[in-house]
């Protein structure tokens, strides 16, 4: 029987453990649903033949809220798994995934829908609970393989990955320095499609501080901090001329009553670069826009947040690993192509610290942060056999 007929008997069990784990709500803010999660998964993956379990402690994660204060918002804990193997393995490989996903609890999106025979759509079903869920049944099974001695596998699920994974980044130096290669379920694309390219990415908060006044008496002692910090929106804006960097400006908030001259702002941005020399030249840019603005404006203006994500641009362990995923694809007559995309994941951060990564290994979908995210059902069992072939040539490589 092939591999894919294999995972097909077991389909129905992995469709049921999906909608089970996607209807918990996991918003990266949500600590009771990622505890939750937590709990469960921590029982799932317990039961694969294990050398450790252990949960992982997050920082909490200051931001600047829409009224220009500091706020630590607490963080989830992330889980670290240790499966068995022989005492020296052949190649060390970390798998991983989040629980997290983007949906607050409140905006009433915590069911799944069968939209038709193939589509499911749901919070997190394809980004990236269905990828959870192959990643539990390829394990199961390649457990039973004498191959999987062969593996030092480690597992590493975090709680935060959607804002940055700004908490569980401290644990990557470790992962990285641990493992020689890492395969990561975030979902391909609808057509299975893998991310080969990938842009970085910053979010970042700018503070204006103007001076209050009111409108009728000294409207003319006031210091407009809405007008700088749009002014500063369309000057961030103007970036986008230049080749390789997407400037968003995603929020603003700022004043209150209509007479009086509004004191504050918060301009929320998200910036994408292609390469790392267009992080220096972003870097440059919003420093000069700044100064230019301050000056325009007679506003203070604070920055918070920073490029995070560098961008992911193929090397040559990269193309190995490529080749190697290419081939496994080819042996379950699954065809994969290569994408460059703007989007980004921990597979950039791990590769800037040296350790090639596959990084859309997960279920095809389309969609995802939106409420019509959606997962093929048939790529849970084709994506769990793709992983064990891969898992299998690796433990020969
Ligand atoms: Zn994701």
């Amino acid at each position: 029987m092939s591999l894919i007929d294999l995972f097909k008997q077991e389909e129905d069990e992995m469709l049921k453990t999906l909608i089970s784990w996607a209807e918990i709500n996991t918003y990266s803010y949500n600590l009771t649903g990622l505890d939750q999660m937590l709990t469960i998964l921590k029982k799932a993956f317990g039961e694969l033949a294990t050398s450790s379990i252990e949960i992982k402690e997050l920082e909490s994660h200051q931001e600047l809220n829409y009224k220009g204060e500091l706020e630590t918002k607490e963080l989830g804990k992330a889980l670290s798994i240790k499966l068995k193997s022989h005492d020296k393995p052949l190649q060390k490989i970390l798998l991983m995934g989040h629980m997290d996903t983007v949906y607050p609890p409140e905006l009433g999106f915590n069911k799944c829908t069968r939209l038709d025979s193939n589509k499911l759509n749901g919070p997190g079903v394809a980004d990236l609970k269905g990828g959870l869920v192959v990643l539990l049944y390829a394990l199961k099974y390649f457990q039973t393989l004498e191959e999987s001695k062969r593996l030092a596998i480690e597992i590493f699920i975090n709680p935060d990955e959607e804002i940055g994974s700004t908490g569980s980044q401290k644990y990557f130096a470790e992962l990285a320095k641990n493992n020689n290669i890492a395969l990561i379920l975030e979902p391909s694309l609808e057509d299975g499609s893998i991310a080969f390219q990938r842009s970085g990415t910053g979010n970042f908060q700018f503070l204006i501080k103007g001076k209050a006044a009111h409108v009728g008496r000294n409207f003319d002692d006031g210091v407009n901090a809405i007008v700088a910090a749009s002014a500063l929106a369309v000057e961030l804006h103007e970036l986008n001329k230049l080749n390789g960097l997407i400037v968003n400006s995603g929020k603003i908030n700022g004043g209150g009553p209509l007479n009086v001259v509004a004191d504050t702002c918060v301009l929320g941005v998200n910036i994408r670069v292609e390469t790392i020399e267009h992080i220096t030249i972003a870097e440059n840019s919003i420093a000069s826009i700044l100064e230019k603005v301050e000056t325009t404006h007679k506003v203070k203006v604070e920055r918070y947040g920073s490029f995070n994500r560098p961008p992911k641009i193929p090397n040559q362990d990269l193309e190995v690993l490529y080749k190697l995923v290419e081939e496994s694809a080819q042996e379950l007559g699954l065809t994969i192509s290569r994408k460059k995309t703007g989007g980004c994941c921990d597979g950039n951060n791990l590769f800037q610290l040296g350790l090639p990564n596959i990084d859309s290994l997960g279920v095809r979908g389309a969609n995802i942060h939106s409420t019509n995210e959606f997962m093929c059902i048939d790529s849970l069992n084709e994506r769990a056999a793709l992983l064990v072939t891969i898992l299998k040539k690796l433990s020969h490589a």
